[in-house]
């Protein structure tokens, strides 16, 4: 979103951000920024966030004044300026949030900000660090494809210069999954990516997405994605289960039958075999809404923390919580097949 907003003195109050950004960087613990619009792929077929709209890389200036202007609010706030009523409310509740948060992470939106050229991007890491001493996390969504196709030393420039964790989709492990969702990778370059981006230092989180094979290749999503997050051993696994949305591909299959889901056991099945051939050790996240299965007093099964449970030590936990969701009758777990997930 361009919260643009020039005052009458044409002082900029305003800068840009982006639709989504990972829950755990969400609330008042990060900054948003946004060098790049939208998704340079834009093609999954699960995926509506973007539909539509063209992939921008935006210039390093342009970039550098939303920087000078976020630190322009920063100091207004602080100093309780008679000017506030100038800046736009997204970005005067953004830059507040972040200053009572202790101003340490910032998040860089849209969805592959690493596909900027290697300079580029470390000049506005720099840029970052020079205006916000305080800053302990910068952190960014990227592509596996783009992660492969940087040098490992690019990688390690970047990560020296600031960036310190990446958000990766990996989604499945499993070729078929990946080319029936048109995720545009294979689970070859997933590991490729994932490898490099440990190696480079980065703190890597996966997102996995449960279901997203449908009840055919369950099994084989749930297996080979084990087999691939194995090779990479990343730091966090999240979980993401697929809700199918309105204006997207599976969506249109979902509906004409061309694809079925699972029903909430189904899911849960699914998840724990995934869970009995995993032998990271990192932590496995549930820090999505989406995760609704339900524990026997009908609570939440899994504890949403953005830390998640630490394998291998919390592994036999997990298989028991879901061998306790799996003892709940269905109709107390949130329905994917609902009409008011598929619409969410
Ligand atoms: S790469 Fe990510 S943002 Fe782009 S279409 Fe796929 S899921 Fe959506």
């Amino acid at each position: 979103m361009k919260n643009s907003n020039n005052s009458e003195d044409g002082e900029n109050y305003s800068f840009e951000t982006g639709p989504i950004r990972p829950p755990s960087e969400g609330g008042v613990h990060s900054l948003l920024l946004r060098p790049t619009r939208n998704c340079p792929w834009n093609r999954c077929t699960f995926c509506p966030v973007y539909k539509g709209e063209k992939f921008h890389i935006r210039e390093v200036d342009e970039i550098k004044k939303d920087i000078e202007t976020v630190r322009k609010i920063k100091n207004m706030i602080k100093n309780n300026s008679t000017e506030l009523d100038k800046v736009p409310r997204k970005c005067y509740a953004l830059v507040s949030a972040w200053i009572q948060s202790g101003e340490r992470t910032v998040f860089l939106q849209d969805s592959n900000t690493l596909i900027m050229r290697t300079p580029q991007l470390v000049e506005i890491l720099e840029c970052l660090k020079e205006n916000f001493s305080s800053l302990e996390r910068i952190t960014s969504y990227a592509r596996s494809k783009t992660l492969a196709r940087k040098s490992l030393k690019e990688l390690k420039k970047i990560r020296e210069a600031g960036l310190t964790r990446l958000h990766v989709g990996l989604e499945s492990g499993d070729d078929e999954v990946l080319n029936f969702v048109n995720k545009g990778v294979t689970a070859e370059k997933h590991i490729e990516a994932g490898k490099k981006a440990i190696k480079a230092g980065f703190e890597l989180s996966e997102y996995v997405m449960p279901d997203l094979g449908g009840k055919s290749l369950s099994e084989q999503h749930a297996q080979n994605t084990a087999k691939v997050l194995n090779q990479i051993n990343p730091d966090y696994v999240r979980m993401r289960p697929l809700a199918v949305m309105k204006n997207t591909e599976l969506y249109e299959k979902y509906k004409s039958g061309d694809f079925e889901l699972s029903s909430p056991h189904e899911r849960l099945q699914e998840i724990k075999l995934m869970i009995e051939n995993l032998s990271i050790s990192g932590k496995v996240c549930f820090d999505h809404r989406l995760n609704g299965w339900k524990n026997k007093n009908h609570n939440r099964l899994f504890d949403l923390d953005y830390e998640g449970y630490q394998f291998p030590q919390e592994k036999q936990l997990v298989l028991d919580l879901i061998n306790e969701g799996l003892g709940v009758d269905e109709s107390y777990h949130i329905d994917p097949r609902d009409k008011a997930i598929s619409s969410l």
